[in-house]
């Protein structure tokens, strides 16, 4: 069962891809049992996927979380995956960001980061829901 809702994400994610046009991308899928930077027990976006980008070289690995049923109001795995598909399409301006915080003083680097992760998400969890709601099909 969960490997038929990970090749469900995966072909949400390729569909994404194409509206987007991310078709340059070299983009891995991975299944994992937990997304390590994820809140435990929670099935919010940042515990159900992630997305890890070296934008230089249009490299993408995206992993999901199989969620489990019935319990609360989780994402649509459609809605998921067009939320890691945008994290890709804004990671050119994303990955600046991570290597300007790695140049920051050290004492600012921990703050920054976490600034930086809910804008983030923020931003792209807007841009989702405008995708999500402006789809035809
Ligand atoms: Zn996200």
């Amino acid at each position: 069962m969960a490997d038929k809702r990970f090749r469900e994400f995966v072909r949400h994610c390729e569909k994404w891809r194409k509206r987007l046009w991310l078709g340059a991308w070299d983009i891995v899928y991975e299944p994992v049992e937990k997304i390590d930077d994820g809140p435990a027990n929670s099935d919010t976006y940042t515990s159900l996927a992630e997305t890890e980008t070296v934008a230089d070289y249009l490299n993408a690995t995206v992993r999901f979380r199989v969620p489990p049923r019935g319990r609360g109001t989780l994402p649509s795995i459609e809605h998921i995956a067009c939320h890691e598909m945008v994290h890709i399409l804004l990671a050119t301006y994303t990955d600046f960001v991570v290597s300007a915080i790695d140049h920051a003083h050290e004492s600012d680097r921990a703050q920054l980061k976490e600034r930086h992760d809910e804008a983030k998400e923020r931003t792209v969890t807007y841009l989702e829901r405008i995708l999500m709601a402006r789809r035809t099909a």
